[in-house]
């Protein structure tokens, strides 16, 4: 969020009216503010003017690919983007992940369902009193949500924050791909194993010299992952 204690405004890139009138009305039940585009390219206006703290992309607009509109609104604004597309289509789902996206809500959806994804992009959990995170030369410090790589703070999306987020405060346990997602994403999402390995995959590429011979967040065959604390 934006620091300010306003309510959070959502911005809605969706051409379907049904979901455009349920949106509208959950929105408006949760003490979010939101505004609603049908296009991409008016999506795109609303994500430089109006500033949103969170933007629900559609990845069937009329006018525009996608994932143009994705990298688009990601260079025009800082709003984590949840994906929304129909829950059979896996592969949608995981090119926007792949894409950049920090998370997606499978469509149809119902009122819990969206608060969940809203409650996972924009309130991060307490920074409670986790002491930071330090282990040859990658260290995270959770109440800032500051992670850094020999010393060079290094950027992560939400998502990927909250992966690493939760390895580091459970180090050196190793977590099958389903609980990682049932712990970093909610219950709901427990199915979805293909979430921890493009996460992972994506957290790797940030913190590991070497992604393909990871040292800090490896792969334990047959079983899942473990962020591991040396020394
Ligand atoms: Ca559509």
């Amino acid at each position: 969020m934006t620091g300010s204690s306003q309510r959070p405004l959502v911005l809605a890139i969706e051409d379907d009216l049904r979901y455009v009138r349920q949106l509208r009305a959950d929105l408006e039940g949760c003490d979010c503010r939101a505004v609603f585009a049908g296009t991409g390219r008016r999506g795109l206006e609303l994500a430089v003017s109006d500033r949103p703290d969170v933007v629900l992309l559609d990845l069937g607009l009329p006018d525009m690919d996608a994932l143009t509109v994705l990298g688009q609104v990601q260079e025009a604004s800082e709003a984590p983007v949840v994906a929304m597309t129909p829950a059979e289509d896996d592969e949608g789902i995981a090119r926007a992940l792949e894409a950049g996206a920090d998370d997606y809500l499978p469509k149809p959806f119902d009122l819990d369902q969206l608060l969940a994804r809203l409650r996972a992009v924009l309130w991060r959990a307490p920074a409670g009193a986790w002491p930071p995170f330090a282990s040859d030369g990658l260290s995270v410090d959770f109440a800032a949500a500051e992670v850094r790589v020999a010393g060079r703070p290094v950027g992560l999306s939400a998502s990927e924050f909250r992966l690493l987020r939760f390895l580091a405060r459970n180090r050196d346990r190793v977590y099958r791909p389903a609980q990682l997602v049932e712990e970093v994403w909610g219950p709901e999402y427990a199915g979805d194993q293909h979430l921890a390995r493009v996460y992972v995959q994506r957290v790797r590429e940030k913190i590991e010299r070497d992604p393909g011979d990871p040292r800090h967040l490896v792969t334990r065959p047959g079983v899942g992952y473990v962020l591991r604390k040396h020394g």
